[in-house]
């Protein structure tokens, strides 16, 4: 084994052999993967080898794509087989909301170039004989699915990576990675230590004992899996190989394998395995079978595929394989540690495998991962996300991973987790709580405990009209809005706008006031909006995606301020409530001696003031569009300012609203949010963010490509639509079409109240950005007539806002 090398992958699963040959790709060819057994030794070699592409994200689909075109290149270059086998999947719906579902799901794939094909439960019969087709009431046919040989393909990596001069060591295990003053890696191995400049863990079933190495607990747990394989069936002898399928009722996959079957299961009753420490002695092994713990399953399984339940079974395979809370990769660079990257928690490594390689490896050689990779970015989850944290969301993630998410559906496990002071008091008011980084916080109000619980559906549920009178208190009166889902910053010191000056693409306001400000990575495109209040010369308080606080700390970290500045994430000490809507200025200014008047404290103002007994950092801004307030008090002071708001509020009428209500205004309004209409793929000209871009600054990062964004005008558009809709509103993922073609996508969907009209923003191609009509966005499988908006839907002047 050599002394060192420019990057040691630790570990040769799927996962870490496409890491290595997607760096010797990208023309890093000092790289050296070391694996403590044989390659495939952990989770891969027992795989099914199934693939597939769809994915909930779209940007993960793509990569899955990606995967799956690249086996043919993968032989052609390693000369190894992948053991190839491309029969075309079906996907099997038994229910009318799962028919919906897949209508949705191939109205999503139209846009990403997937020829999917929705068919009768008698066509599929006839493609697929092996059903019962009473059971089942259509199916979505997909041409690029399949499987391969997951030995093939592991080796066919490592070669193809070896030929292009990465090398492979074997049976040599990492004990431990010590960290350089430098930034570089002593990598310690039982046979000797190597010097890296950057280390991949890619240790699959022991991604959690590396992290441990050097600090990290990653958020990853293996679940027990188990598939079978029949005997031969008489049926399939000399016929053209079975689609893959799915089951979704019965939580069962399928595909054939030599003369019979292999039908794999997602229990709901699924078992971790080695939810503390993964032993090292596991290698190429298998845990015993349990085919008690799958039979509710299987007997589904032998109802649906009765054919199956004349053979016996041959094999039955139970293995372990990692999964993260949400089930996606954990991918990418670790804040606080310099050069050391993860590629782990890959539970579909033959989807997913080459796509998390090409990713990577992009990262690591050009900075960047060149694609929008938020879904998998291993900064998604904060400290929060623990040991037990993990293991209730991956038990829980595994159970459902055939069945249904609806758009309005909220998850049970690991809930409460983070609640601020006033839980108990939203929760006497009938709130109905929605989930966010653990944090409970409110989506809506119900009239009764009795009716705080919302329908699960793909349709307007019960929620619908309680929004609705939420909207218009806010539109009319003055709502009441706990804000404390927001990410918060702190940055202080001399320097602290010089450096907030490059760092965001805005220009930092003056003391007392607020300013909008996306911030950009080096290709121009958008990595975060923030709001940027000053509250003195030295002292800027950043108001900023939650879920986005490591990713941002990430990109604090490599570009950091001047010595003396200080930048510090203080999201849960600062929690906050919001007022709006007309009567919010006589509501609040009834309680601080501070004066309101809008000559006073006009729009997009920030000040510290006293409410009642309580200090509080106050903005006069809202995501609603109406008149309203932002209040901030550290969490001690929080009870003390709800009890002062509602009494003072019974007299204005005061109303609580929720998530829900200000997702439909803030789409009202055509304001965009991180992660669906703020993304890494799009320039701020393309998002509709031009205006917050100041050119007149000299320098800031992704000037140049901002700039060069602007004078082109970019390719793509963010519109509002208003959309024909019936019972359904968009809710993201939906595609646009234009003239019988699909154009675009969807970003964020909602019913918006106050204007009375269903409403959605998306992207569409910037040639297409002057047409009004010939729009239509499918929902649910259906067309519905949409008009682009040349201007927000609720008062285009913001005159509300600056009244
Ligand atoms: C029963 C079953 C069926 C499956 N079916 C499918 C399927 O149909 N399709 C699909 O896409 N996926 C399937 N999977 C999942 C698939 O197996 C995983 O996605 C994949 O194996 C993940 O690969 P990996 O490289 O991340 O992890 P692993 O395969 O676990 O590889 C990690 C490697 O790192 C090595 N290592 C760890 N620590 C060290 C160290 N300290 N020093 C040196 N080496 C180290 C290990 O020995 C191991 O070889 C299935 C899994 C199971 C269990």
């Amino acid at each position: 084994m050599k002394s060192s090398a420019r990057v040691v992958v630790v570990g040769g699963g799927v996962v870490g052999a496409s890491v290595l040959y997607h760096l010797t790709k990208a023309g890093w060819n000092d790289v050296l993967l070391i694996e403590r057994g044989e390659l495939t030794c952990g989770s891969t070699w027992h795989a099914a080898g199934g693939m597939h592409t769809l994915n909930g994200d779209p940007n993960v689909a793509r990569l899955q794509q990606y995967t799956i075109n690249l086996y043919r290149e993968l032989e052609r270059i390693s000369g190894q087989s992948c053991g190839l086998h491309m029969p075309g999947g079906i996907m099997l719906a038994g229910t009318r909301e799962r028919f919906d579902w897949l209508k949705m799901a191939k109205a999503r794939g139209r846009y990403l170039g997937m020829e999917l094909e929705l068919i009768s439960a008698d066509e599929a019969a006839k493609v697929f004989p092996i059903i019962d087709k009473k059971y089942f009431v259509g199916a979505l046919l997909d041409p690029i699915e399949g499987h391969v040989d997951p030995y093939g393909v592991t080796h066919a990596y490592a070669k193809a990576a070896q030929i292009a001069g990465g090398e492979v060591v074997r049976h040599t295990r990492v004990v431990d990675l010590k960290p350089r003053a430098d930034g570089s890696w002593d990598v310690i191995t039982e046979a000797g230590n190597v010097h890296a400049e950057h280390v991949v863990n890619a240790a699959g079933l022991w991604a959690r004992e590396v992290g441990r190495m050097v600090g990290l607990e990653l958020p990853v747990l293996a679940m027990q899996h188990q598939y079978l394989i029949t005997e031969d069936l008489p049926a399939l002898k000399g016929q053209k190989e079975l689609l893959t399928s799915i089951d979704f009722e019965g939580e069962i996959y399928t595909r054939q394998e030599r003369g019979g079957v292999l039908l794999g299961t997602y229990e709901r009753a699924g078992v971790p395995w080695s939810p503390v420490e993964t032993p090292w002695d596991f290698t190429q092994s298998l845990l015993p079978e349990d085919l008690e713990r799958i039979a509710p399953s299987l007997e589904v399984g032998f109802r649906h595929f009765p054919t199956l339940a004349d053979v016996g079974i041959r094999k039955v395979v139970n293995g372990p394989f990692t999964f993260a809370p949400d089930g996606n990769p954990l991918v990418g660079p670790i804040r606080g540690l310099k050069n050391f990257w993860v590629a782990c928690g890959v539970m579909a490594g033959f989807s997913q495998g080459g796509g998390v390689g090409l990713t990577l490896s992009q990262w690591m050689v050009e900075g960047d991962p060149g694609a929008d990779v938020w879904a998998m970015d291993v900064a998604r989850y904060g400290d929060w996300a623990t040991l037990a944290y993990t293991n209730a969301k991956v038990r829980e993630n595994y159970s459902r991973r055939f069945r249904i998410r609806f758009p309005n559906e909220e998850l049970p496990a690991a809930r409460p987790l983070r609640t601020t002071p006033v839980y108990e008091q939203l929760q006497a008011a009938h709130a109905v709580f929605g989930d966010y980084c653990g944090l409970e916080h409110p989506l809506w109000f119900a009239p009764s405990a009795e009716e705080a619980h919302e329908e699960i559906t793909f349709h307007r549920s019960n929620a619908h009209p309680h929004v609705a009178a939420e909207c218009r208190a806010v539109h009319e009166g003055v709502g009441l809005l706990e804000i404390s889902n927001y990410g918060k910053f702190e940055v202080t010191g001399p320097g602290t706008e010089e450096w907030l000056s490059r760092v965001m693409a805005n220009r930092v306001p003056q003391v007392g006031r607020v300013a909008l400000t996306p911030m950009l990575n080096e290709r121009g495109k958008l990595i975060g909006d923030f709001t940027m209040c000053r509250v003195g010369e030295q002292r800027v308080f950043l108001i900023c995606t939650w879920a986005a606080e490591s990713y941002y700390r990430r990109w604090f970290e490599r570009h950091p301020p001047p010595g003396g500045v200080t930048v510090r994430p203080c999201a849960m000490e600062y929690v906050g409530l919001s007022v709006a809507g007309p009567h919010s200025r006589t509501l609040l200014q009834g309680l601080t001696r501070t004066d309101l008047a809008s000559a006073a404290f006009p729009f997009l103002s920030f000040r510290r003031m006293d409410i009642g007994m309580v200090p509080a950092l106050v903005g006069r801004i809202s995501f609603t569009g109406e008149l309203g307030y932002e209040i901030w008090v550290t969490s001690e002071y929080q009870r003390a300012l709800y009890d002062l708001l509602s009494s003072a509020g019974r007299a204005q009428g005061l109303k609580l609203f929720g998530g829900r209500a200000l997702n439909a205004m803030r789409i009202e309004k055509s304001f965009g949010t991180w992660a669906r209409e703020y993304r890494p793929i799009y320039g701020p000209h393309e998002a509709g963010l031009g205006r917050f871009v100041d050119f007149g600054k000299s320098e800031f990062i992704g000037r140049a490509a901002a700039l060069e964004e602007k004078e082109s005008g970019g390719a793509l558009r963010l519109m509002t639509f208003s959309v024909d809709a019936a019972e359904a509103d968009a809710a993201g993922d939906e595609p646009i079409w234009h003239e019988g073609r699909v154009v675009g996508w969807v970003t964020s969907g909602a019913y918006g109240h106050r204007v009375q009209r269903s409403l959605a923003l998306g992207y569409i191609p910037v040639a297409l950005a002057a047409a009004t009509d010939g729009f239509e966005i499918e929902l649910i499988g259906e067309r519905r007539a949409a008009k682009r908006e040349s201007a927000p839907p609720l008062d285009p002047a913001g005159s509300r806002m600056r009244a």
